[in-house]
């Protein structure tokens, strides 16, 4: 039996803002987004029957129709009518609901596999309008790179890399929902927006100085207040030296860039120190 394998990596934002809350509910986004080598690994191959079984080592996720993985199975199955059994594991990685997108990138990654191993012959674009129907952040990661995404996250344009460096990802023991935080934003009262501009003019001049110095997320002023746990990680991590600092979409994950490994060493030992699920990867260009 032909068994595919995708890899399923974790997105960090390097810019999110809000402008505003729209009337269905939803917030106006503007961010950019890219992808670091901390990855889930999903195994794919078709099974005798009509369903979709799903295993994983990790203990702590779904494995039925509340996994994304799952879900993105059993749409791209009905939607072109295949009538074949698959049985997907999932090797997890990326830690969960830690603002790392990684639910959405298994769905990603899924969309993209079962294509391959059913022969669907669909687009990147295809593959991204079902990714839109699983999840704002899924067809970034269907389609990966670095983009800035608008709309509700699922409007996107490709850009280039940001410069290459190290990025060391901490997740402090608590879980943060996406939902709770963007309803407690207040968006209209923001006093900072971070600048788009700056953050796209620092990645076309491959200026990694200037790529931390533009970093920004509104959704800071939600989590840290309510989490001063995240608040420490990421003083933690300027008083190590990291180069730049910020948490990932709502959090709780923090993440410093360095573009120096004599660095990393030094902020890894020293976040072990409080914080058990420390992570090092590279930025993926
Ligand atoms: P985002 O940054 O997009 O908000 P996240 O990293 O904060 O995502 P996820 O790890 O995707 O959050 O998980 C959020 C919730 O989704 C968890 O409560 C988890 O039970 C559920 N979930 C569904 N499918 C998956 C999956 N494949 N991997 C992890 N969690 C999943």
């Amino acid at each position: 039996m032909t068994k595919i394998y995708e890899k399923a990596p974790a997105k960090i934002n390097l810019l999110l803002d809000v402008l505003r809350k729209r009337e269905d509910g939803y917030h106006d986004v503007q961010m950019v987004m890219t992808m670091v080598d901390l990855a889930d690994r999903l195994e794919m191959e078709e099974i005798p029957g009509d369903r979709i079984v799903l295993s994983s080592q990790a203990g702590f996720i779904p494995l039925d129709e509340k996994n994304l993985a799952f879900q993105a199975a059993r749409l791209i199955k009905e939607r072109y009518n295949v009538s074949k059994g698959v049985y997907i594991h999932l090797d997890k990685q990326i830690p969960v609901a830690a603002g790392l997108a990684g639910g959405s990138s298994d769905a990603a990654a899924a969309l993209r596999g079962l294509n391959r191993l059913w022969g669907l012959g669909l687009s990147g674009s295809e593959l991204e309008s079902l990714g839109a129907e699983l999840g704002s952040d899924v067809p970034f990661c269907v389609r990966g790179g670095t983009a800035v995404a608008r709309g509700r996250g699922e409007v996107l344009e490709s850009i280039p890399s940001p410069p290459q460096c190290w990025v060391v990802l901490a997740k402090p023991p608590i879980n943060v929902s996406t939902a709770d935080v963007y309803g407690k934003l207040k968006a209209s009262e923001l006093k900072f927006h971070p600048s788009l501009d700056g953050m796209l003019s620092a990645i076309r001049r491959d200026s990694f100085a200037d790529v931390c110095a533009s970093l920004g997320n509104v959704l800071e002023t939600v989590t840290l207040q309510r989490h001063p746990e995240v608040r420490q990680i990421k003083e933690c991590m300027e008083k190590l030296g990291a180069d730049g600092v910020l948490m990932s979409g709502s959090g709780p994950t923090v993440f410093g860039l360095a573009a120096k490994e004599t660095k990393v060493a030094r902020l890894y030992n020293g976040l072990r120190g409080f914080c058990k699920e420390v992570f090092v990867a590279r930025m993926l260009t």
